[in-house]
């Protein structure tokens, strides 16, 4: 599993501050502006998800259920073929 950044993020900027692996990066261009979650480096733990304001962020499996399928598939995106970590 991993946890993924959903369409509702407003780039307020808390989450990356309390990801302890450092995998949550803003999205600096038209195509990615908001914040994406690494899932190959996160660790599940959570916190960001505390740290949400608004409740950005979910489990994969529930963006899922919740038919948020493009949003998961822009999270692999950003780091697979986007700019990933050189946006940071
Ligand atoms: S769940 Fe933990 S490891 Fe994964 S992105 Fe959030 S803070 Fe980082
Ligand atoms: S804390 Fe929530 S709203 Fe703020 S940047 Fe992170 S995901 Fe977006």
């Amino acid at each position: 599993m991993t946890h993924i950044v959903t369409r509702k993020c407003n780039k307020c900027g808390l989450c990356p501050a309390v990801c302890p692996v450092d995998c949550i990066v803003k999205g600096n261009n038209p195509v990615y502006d908001i914040y994406y979650i690494d899932g190959e480096t996160c660790i599940d733990c959570g916190a960001c998800v505390a740290e949400c304001p608004i409740s950005a962020i979910l489990t994969k499996d529930e963006a899922i259920k919740l038919g948020l399928e493009v949003d998961v598939i822009d999270n692999i995106e950003f780091f697979a073929s986007g700019p990933g970590y050189g946006d940071k």
